[in-house]
């Protein structure tokens, strides 16, 4: 049987009309789904009981399950959970100060390849379906009975690449009759892609992009982030300065701090340089290796390096911020989610 979630709201509406009913009974079934959550057709309290034994023959309601459950130190807290199908993702709650954040992923596994990337050592398995996206901030919401401040789409996977199931869960995310968080809350996080940051900049919602740099030239791009070799620094700031003259909002980058590979002066002034047309914020990641990554190909950065390179961009510019690595006794930290390994762990 059909999975209820898997209808876009348009369908879910069409359905009813098809079935001789107003279109505001599709709008109620729709905020009993993403709005109340029920797991049960028959907590539909506003639908008919007939109304209810239809849908009940046609379809269910479905969740993800919680396989894994592990709570740092800090407070984060990392989900391994199980799609229908039994590929397995992670999702991060992260809370700090007033803020809280929940960290989705987009696909199961990645394809993009950077070399400093946990997710990337795992193959890319497949897109998530919109209603997947959602459902890790829905199984998180009923789980801990919080809601989550922010939306970051940091966790597995490329978004820009999964980009027509991206933006139909930002609609429920953002939709007030769905989780209803303001699109100024919701991140959308990318590699680089810029085929992807083109068409986003056509979607009318007011969402903030990031960007992962992490290199100030072509040759450790190259190198770091494969992708590069296909869509280079100067076209891909060309792209962000596009998405920002449409929507008027300023963009942040992000730096993930590698030591020895772009650490240098010569980098922070490269960076001031690259971006000093752009509206932007600059976020530096210091590199995050896992705790049982034992022969890493990369070394973890020290707190020195880190407060040295900090400066020298704080001298040149406007907006940088430093993230604070979160959940890293629990491998959850940016970039450290790595679902098939956990799974064979589990
Ligand atoms: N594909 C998207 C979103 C997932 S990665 C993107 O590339 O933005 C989310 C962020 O984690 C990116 O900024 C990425 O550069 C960073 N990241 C990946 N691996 C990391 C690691 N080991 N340490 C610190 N940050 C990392």
């Amino acid at each position: 049987m059909i999975n209820i979630k898997s209808l876009t709201k348009k369908q879910i509406i069409q359905y009813f009309i098809d079935n001789g009913e107003k279109t505001f009974k599709g709008q109620q079934v729709f905020k009993w789904l993403w709005q109340k959550h029920i797991s049960d057709f028959d907590e539909m309290t506003d639908v008919s009981k007939k109304l209810r034994e239809k849908l009940k023959s046609e379809f269910v309601i479905e969740y993800p399950k919680i396989l894994k459950k592990q709570t740092s130190k800090d407070g984060t807290i990392k989900y391994l959970l199980e799609l229908n199908d039994g590929v397995a993702i992670e999702t991060v709650w992260i809370p700090s100060g007033r803020r809280n954040t929940i960290c989705i992923s987009t696909q199961a596994g990645c394809a993009m390849g950077c070399k400093f990337c946990y997710t990337a050592k795992q193959e890319f398995i497949r897109n998530l379906t919109f209603f997947e996206i959602v459902d890790q901030i829905i199984v998180i919401i009923k789980d801990l009975n919080k809601r989550p401040t922010n939306i970051v789409t940091m966790g597995m996977g490329e978004p820009l690449k999964n980009l027509e199931n991206l933006e139909e869960a930002i609609g429920i995310i953002n939709d007030e009759t769905g989780i209803g968080i303001a699109a100024r809350k919701i991140t959308v996080s990318t590699v680089g892609f810029i085929p992807g940051i083109y068409e986003l900049a056509k979607y009318p919602k007011q969402i903030k992009l990031a960007v992962s740099l992490n290199a100030t030239n072509d040759k450790i791009r190259n190198y770091i982030m494969p992708i590069n070799k296909i869509y280079p620094i100067e076209k891909l700031l060309y792209s962000v300065k596009h998405f920002i003259e449409i929507k008027g909002k300023r963009v942040t980058f992000e730096y993930v701090l590698i030591k020895g590979v772009n650490d240098s002066k010569d980098d922070a002034d490269k960076l001031i340089e690259l971006t000093k047309d752009i509206e932007c914020k600059i976020n530096i990641i210091p590199l995050n290796v896992s705790i049982n990554d034992v022969d890493s190909l990369f070394k973890p950065i020290d707190n020195e390096t880190v407060e040295k390179f900090t400066k020298w961009m704080m001298k040149g510019h406007k907006a940088v911020t430093v993230r604070k690595s979160k959940g890293r006794d629990i491998d959850a930290a940016c970039g450290e989610l790595k679902g098939r390994e956990s799974l064979k762990n589990y």
